[in-house]
């Protein structure tokens, strides 16, 4: 229930607490790439301070972790101001959550376009880091992180070792100058037979995936990112000049035939009933993709309608990503707990 009235003290402290404990978390998840909790922890702490500032909208300053974007700018790296800024994703966490989003967004945009049926492009969402890239006559000029969303971290000279990203890119008709945006991972085989052979070297091994892809691709030396296995698939556009297109997933076409790499399991749907579909079919067969994923992404394929639906100052109004429930862990203590 929203209110006007001053939160009582106790909530307010624990406004701070979590204000506090969120900042040190996203400190060490973005700028060491090394949390201090899971994924699940974190969401918990944000989705609480969500609901308090919904309680007591009068807490919410700008500066406000909801506000905001993911990290900052590591001092390690030159900085790089987006041509266009880059943006979070609203999360919804149980199917009714999922409906009532898509039922809104669904509704905003057939007020826009009410001719025009609307069509979902459904992903899955790769648990890796966001990356920019930037082509300028057919050449990757620039590659950066995302950072604060307005001003990433340049590492144009180790995106330049993954050979998932053309420095040229191929074929006609690419626009002057654009920029496309995707997600650096490592793949799941990769990642086991890097650590089997950090192992025996009698090293330790890296701890998850999506922090080593992190930790692989902000290295102050590219010659240790050329080392680790980083791949990359495409999901997204920024600034563009010259890019007419009416759908993403035609856009994702003509990407593809650049030779930029465009991810295999999207798929365009006509209803909120198989967007759905394609969420528990994907949560059945999570771990026979080639990577890991912590979601799955439903975004408003029409551009222009996109456009129009807007950002609010973190998350776009058109796109909404779904996490599963969290999986239940088998860890080795549980298996001799088994067995005893
Ligand atoms: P996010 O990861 O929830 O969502 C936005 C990002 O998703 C985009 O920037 C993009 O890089 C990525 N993405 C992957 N697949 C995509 C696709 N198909 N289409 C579009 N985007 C796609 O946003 P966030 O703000 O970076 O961070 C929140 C996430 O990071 C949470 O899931 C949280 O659990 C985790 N996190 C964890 C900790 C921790 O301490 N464990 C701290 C901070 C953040």
């Amino acid at each position: 229930v929203e209110t006007t009235n001053a939160p009582p003290e106790a909530d307010k402290a624990r406004y701070e607490q979590l204000v506090e404990q969120i900042r040190t978390h996203r400190d060490a998840y973005y700028q060491n790439d090394a949390p201090l909790v899971s994924d699940v922890e974190y969401d918990a702490l944000f989705h609480e301070l969500q609901l308090l500032e919904a309680q007591y909208p009068i807490l919410a300053g700008q500066d406000s972790p909801t506000q905001e974007v993911g990290g900052e700018v590591s001092a390690a790296f030159a900085s790089v101001t987006h041509a266009s800024r880059m943006y979070s994703l609203e999360d919804v966490f149980s199917l009714e959550e999922l409906d009532a989003w898509l039922e809104r967004a669904q509704a905003n945009a057939e007020r826009l376009h009410p001719q025009t049926p609307v069509k979902w492009l459904c992903e899955v969402k790769i648990d890796g880091l966001a990356l920019n890239l930037t082509y300028r006559e057919g050449k990757l000029v620039r590659a950066a992180t995302r950072g604060d969303g307005t001003t990433g971290e340049d590492v144009t000279h180790n995106a330049l070792t993954i050979s998932d990203i053309p420095q040229e890119l191929t074929g006609s008709g690419w626009p002057a100058e654009f920029e496309v945006r995707g997600e650096v991972f490592i793949a799941t085989d990769d990642f086991n037979a890097y650590n089997e052979a950090l192992i025996a070297q009698g090293k330790a091994p890296l701890a998850n995936p999506r922090n080593a892809a992190a930790g692989s691709l902000r290295q102050k030396d590219p010659e240790q990112t050329a080392k680790r296995p980083l791949r990359m698939f495409v999901h997204g556009l920024g600034r563009s000049r010259d890019f007419q297109m009416t759908e993403q997933s035609e856009a994702y076409e003509l990407m593809r035939g650049w030779g930029l790499p465009v991810s295999p399991y999207g798929r365009v749907v006509g209803s909120r009933a198989e967007a759905k579909d394609y969420i528990s079919e994907h949560g059945e067969k999570r771990h026979d993709l080639i990577h890991d994923i912590d979601g799955i992404v439903i975004k408003v394929n029409d551009l222009a309608t996109q456009e129009q639906l807007g950002y609010t100052s973190r998350v776009p109004r058109w796109a909404v990503a779904y996490k599963y429930p969290p999986e239940e862990v088998h860890t080795k203590l549980l298996d001799i707990q088994v067995q005893v």
